[in-house]
């Protein structure tokens, strides 16, 4: 069953001013669907090698399974962890999330501050991430690089921002920091804590 490209949960101007209309087209229908596309095209060429039996080119094929597979969930998990300011983007989370923050930042600011960092700081293409670890019980930070690299095995992604420049040089040029500044004012935290009540529910 290939892969689908689902719509943006909202219309393509709904985050402006802080990203426009014309960089959430590009990201949304040629970046994101590019992934969508080589996720499938890598699954297709192993489906191939099962049939078969030649596993010669798999270690290729892998590695395009995890660039273009976790390109596509990031993507996803990005446009949902999104909303328009104002209405439902924005503002500070709420309730156990909160608290949970206080826990393991000292505060919201510190969480802010911290996460910005990690975006900003990217190396070339990447992506910064706030997760919850299981294993340690505890709220972290990440920089990704590319989609997959420097990543937590089984951490779950709560909140990620995109670091790659499709996702700002259109409007920001080189002020990547100006970006995530702006992206703030979008983050649905609903969604954040919706995703940190399901990552939690079983420890
Ligand atoms: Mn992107």
């Amino acid at each position: 069953m290939p892969y689908e490209l689902p719509a943006l949960p909202y219309p393509y101007d709904s985050l402006e001013p802080h990203l426009d209309k014309a960089t959430l087209e590009f990201h949304h229908d040629k970046h994101h669907k590019g992934y969508v596309d080589g996720l499938n095209a890598a699954l297709a060429k192993i489906e191939d090698a099962r049939k078969s039996g030649d596993f010669a080119l798999l270690q290729h094929y892998e590695r395009l399974v995890a660039f273009h597979g976790a390109g596509h969930a990031n993507h996803v998990q990005y446009w949902e962890n999104m909303a328009p300011a104002g209405k439902g983007g924005g503002g500070e989370p709420t309730g156990a999330l909160a608290e949970q923050i206080k826990k393991d930042f000292g505060s919201f600011e510190n969480l802010k501050k911290e996460l910005s960092a990690a975006t900003v700081s990217v190396e070339g293409s990447g992506w910064g991430l706030l997760a919850w670890e299981p294993l340690g019980h505890r709220l972290i930070t990440l920089s990704l690089l590319n989609h997959q690299n420097a990543s937590f095995i089984g951490s779950h992604p709560l909140l990620i921002c995109d670091a790659w420049e499709h996702a700002y040089y259109l409007k920001y040029q080189n002020k990547r920091a100006d970006y995530v500044a702006a992206w703030w004012n979008l983050v649905n935290w609903a969604d954040v804590s919706k995703r940190f009540a399901q990552a939690t529910h079983h420890h």
